[in-house]
């Protein structure tokens, strides 16, 4: 079966039901199902074979959707790519896929031509009229359309995952139509069973846990409605969720939940029938989320996994954030259970697995799992290994299986030959009410081999020293924990995904030192 059965029994059960929604375009699932079978018809006619790659680099809009839908309807695998890239991240990833053709926005067009030699043998097909390219309605034009999804096997490679790259080059995580099945169900399962007719907004970019959260909605013969804007404005966000009666927020990195908080004015707009927000792809602290659920009630569905495992390994309903925080329970700042297909347990650095309570690496394996990087054998070896995805995320599972996650196995600090925990100690530091956000890390110190150290950065019009900071730390934690020494920033760099970038933070205080986990290169922040 072709994953692309789910848009086309949508299609047959509503084909005037709104599909795609943006701004004041409205496309219905007839449309969404033709314009899908159009696209794959006309890759095809443009040269493609069925497992050829096709990457995309374009802005949030219901193009991606066509996109995806229309790669699986041919037997191509779609490889998106972070709209926030650099031209030159973009051309990495559309080489290393190896795709023949790359559809993308006009605000890509310059970043392009600068470094053209970088895309040559790609077949370019743009949303606007610009040079070098094919008009992206040449994709739509009914002349090659195909009448039917071509078959599919469950092991047929749909989709290429590109990992963010924060320790190295992105690797394509390999997706098959198996997989997104299984992504599909588990959602509607575990996490949040979407309804016909529900409005599920996108403002997240699609090209990550968004776009994985719109196949259900897809599934469902519900509504994908995207923002309008390309930045991230609560104002408009809002808005949209009172004019649209949206019930889903699909996806928001916990950064975007933080200014959720910081720019939500009480009574402004009528939000009341928002029920479910999606959050995950980075820790999100405890205090911010009994905050979050505290102004916005019990909406909140936690997702834990990574490109690798797609959308969830373990999760956290609605419901069970509400019994948590009701019963004041710490579980609330775990990342839930294991979900219902998926076996996960944390290792040790022989991958023999631990009792619960003891920390190691997470593993997981089931029909959410990868089959491997792409081209890629070591890695996928070394990821993959004993029939188990390792994770790189450390944490520890409770006696009830709730996980939680410590950190990345590489963003640990040794000091003085005790291991830290990073968020541990930002856990706490964020408790502080002067205190906006922060991140912790090591850096190299000679008596301490590392030293525990925080960045921080306090709310507006407030004062704080560093000793301050670590005198409010030795009030909750061991002393070995603490920050051996604080600076104040007043921003800290966050990805295109909107992931705090820990190590970008860090590797300014490595420069010329060699470290466990490789130094980088930059400018030390100003300390105070
Ligand atoms: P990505 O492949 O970009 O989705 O990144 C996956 C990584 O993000 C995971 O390996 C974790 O380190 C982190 N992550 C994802 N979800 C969560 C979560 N709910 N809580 C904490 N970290 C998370």
């Amino acid at each position: 079966m072709n994953t692309f059965a789910f848009l086309a029994k949508s299609a047959r059960h509503g084909p005037n039901t709104t599909a795609l929604l943006q701004g004041d375009e409205v496309v219905t699932y007839r449309e969404f199902h033709d314009r899908a079978l159009a696209i794959g018809g006309n890759l095809l006619a443009a040269g493609c074979q069925p497992g050829d790659r096709v990457a995309f680099c374009l802005a949030n809009s219901p193009r991606i959707m066509e996109l995806i839908f229309g790669c699986f309807a041919a037997g191509l695998v779609v490889v998106p790519v972070n709209a926030r890239l650099h031209a030159r991240e973009m051309a990495y990833i559309v080489g290393n896929s190896g795709a023949k053709i790359l559809v993308h926005g006009a605000e890509f067009q310059d970043g392009i031509q600068t470094n053209i030699e970088l895309f040559s043998g790609v077949t370019r097909y743009c949303t606007d009229a610009v040079d070098g390219a094919v008009d992206f309605s040449a994709l739509v034009s009914v002349e090659h359309a195909l009448t039917a999804a071509v078959d599919a096997s469950p092991e047929d490679i749909c989709w290429l995952f590109y990992t963010s790259g924060t320790t190295g080059k992105p690797k394509g995580a390999i997706w098959n139509h198996r997989m997104v099945r299984c992504v599909i169900m588990n959602y509607l399962a575990d996490l949040h069973n979407i309804q016909p007719g529900e409005v599920v907004l996108h403002c997240a970019p699609m090209s990550h846990g968004s776009g994985i959260v719109a196949l259900p909605t897809v599934a469902r013969g519900a509504v994908n409605a995207i923002t309008e804007t390309a930045s991230f404005e609560i104002d408009s966000l809002l808005a949209t969720v009172e004019r649209l009666r949206v019930s889903h927020i699909a996806f928001m990195a916990p950064t975007q939940i933080v200014k959720l908080l910081e720019d939500f004015e009480p009574g402004k707009y009528d939000i009341s029938s928002l029920h479910a927000i999606c959050y995950g792809g980075a820790p999100i602290y405890v205090d911010q989320l009994k905050q979050a659920i505290q102004t916005f009630g019990p909406i909140f569905v936690q997702l834990y996994g990574q490109g690798e495992a797609p959308i969830t390994i373990t999760g956290m309903s609605g419901d069970r954030h509400r019994e948590l925080l009701a019963n004041n329970d710490p579980r609330i700042g775990s990342a839930g259970q294991t979900r219902t297909d998926v076996e996960a347990h944390c290792v040790d650095e022989n991958d023999n697995p631990l009792p619960p309570g003891k920390a190691g690496e997470v593993v997981a394996r089931g029909d959410v799992v990868m089959p491997g990087y792409w081209q890629n054998p070591e890695a996928t070896a070394e990821a993959l290994r004993g029939g188990w995805l390792h994770t790189g995320d450390i944490g520890y599972f409770d006696d009830q299986g709730y996980l939680f996650l410590l950190d990345r196995a590489k963003d640990m600090v040794i000091s003085g030959g005790n291991n830290v925990y990073p968020r541990e100690v930002e856990e706490v530091i964020i408790l502080h009410q002067k205190v906006a956000n922060c991140v912790v890390f090591g850096i190299p110190d000679e008596y301490w081999g590392e030293a525990v150290h925080a960045v921080v950065v306090l709310k507006t019009g407030e004062t704080m020293t560093g000793r301050e900071v670590i005198d409010f730390c030795g009030e909750h934690m061991a002393g070995y924990k603490k920050p051996k020494a604080v600076d104040f920033v007043s921003e800290l760099p966050v990805s295109g995904y909107g992931k705090i970038l820990r190590r970008e933070v860090r590797d300014a205080y490595w420069v010329g030192h060699s470290s466990r986990i490789g130094g980088g290169s930059g400018t030390k922040v100003a300390s105070s």
